[in-house]
């Protein structure tokens, strides 16, 4: 058969570009493994995201507790490349262990406001969520209760519950105080929280409102995402009752602003696919994703101009505490020694 030279010179553009789709999609594709503390009705819809979006391939590990005691125990083998935690402070504890590298990307910097990522790109986060204070609808007047200090102050004697002051949610809390006040104030702080307490500290941040409903005490401190579960609890619709009893107080609005923690990203000392970890911390700090966090989790997106939820806007607007969390991380080995020193859950 003679073709033209009209015909080779079509075939020869669509063998090129059958090669071109080809090679494209072998170099976007690959995959990426994911250790996970952040849980998998929360991360699936992420991923299948990610997967359609790049072809990548997520194999995702959920690992509730002990991540860092498995990193260390599998080493330079470990098939971790990505590591997601449920806030900064066990983000810490990895790079302190040095089981993480930084990675530059400018997309992360653009996406991620530098107070919620580490500045030499060790880790990232990706969602925040504000530690405020519920307080009882008819117990607690307005104004009464407006910042963290008021937790300790003579008038709330005997009437705050909340959870144990050890845990990463109180110490990172506690360590944005030291970063803030320094640590004799902030000794001073969990000291007077401490004598302020209704009851020894137990359960989750969900219990204490729980405590507040039935009138155990009269405030509690608790994460903002809590409340939008509770709110909109079909399974245990008993907490939506516990949710209808108090208020949302977002303190410290007339100084430095609510503590807020991340949730976040790192990719490990040992990743193998690390190109495509930072792919996906890539897309988890972009829209498609916020905007998936922000509605699944009630959680508030890091990145600008992605609007909040319908039930997490219902508790309006706050200033946060804009201190950079690498800075209040490096305070939570002091703030766990204040915890002991006052004996906090004793
Ligand atoms: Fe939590």
């Amino acid at each position: 058969m003679k073709l033209s030279l009209m015909s080779k010179a079509r075939i020869l553009c669509v063998a090129v570009a059958v090669m071109a789709l080809w090679g494209g999609a072998a170099s976007a594709s690959g995959e990426v493994n994911l250790y996970s503390e952040r849980q998998p009705f929360l991360m699936d819809p992420l991923l299948k995201a990610f997967t359609t979006e790049t072809g990548i391939k997520v194999n995702m590990v959920y690992i509730k507790k002990g991540m860092l005691e498995r990193i260390q125990a599998e080493g330079a083998n470990s098939p971790a490349d990505l590591i997601l935690t449920t806030g900064f402070g066990n983000l810490n504890n990895l790079l302190q262990a040095g089981l993480l590298q930084s990675v530059g990307s400018p997309a992360l910097s653009a996406n991620i406001p530098t107070q919620y990522r580490h500045p030499d790109g060790l880790w990232f986060g990706l969602t925040t969520r504000a530690r405020v204070i519920f307080t009882h609808k008819d117990r607690v007047k307005p104004g009464e209760v407006t910042s963290y200090e008021d937790l300790a102050a003579a008038h709330m004697k005997g009437r705050v519950c909340t959870r144990s002051g050890k845990h990463e949610y109180n110490i990172s809390l506690l360590a944005s105080i030291i970063a803030a006040k320094g640590e004799a104030a902030a000794e001073a702080w969990a000291k007077g929280v401490k004598e302020n307490l209704a009851r020894k500290p137990q359960g989750n941040d969900r219990a204490q409102v729980k405590a507040v409903f039935q009138g155990e005490c009269d405030v509690s401190l608790g994460n903002t995402y809590y409340m939008g579960l509770m709110q909109t609890n079909d399974k245990e619709p008993e907490q939506k009752q516990w949710a209808a009893a108090v208020n949302v107080v977002f303190p410290n609005q007339k100084d430095r602003g609510t503590h807020v923690n991340v949730s976040g990203a790192a990719v490990t000392k040992s990743a193998k696919n690390k190109e495509n970890a930072i792919k996906l911390i890539e897309f988890l700090s972009a829209d498609t994703a916020q905007k998936i966090y922000a509605e699944d989790n009630f959680e508030y997106p890091v990145k600008a101009g992605v609007a909040a939820s319908a039930v997490v806007s219902s508790w309006g607007t706050f200033k946060a505490d804009d201190v950079l969390l690498s800075r209040v991380a490096e305070q939570r080995t002091l703030a766990t020694r204040i915890m002991d020193r006052v004996r906090f859950d004793n």
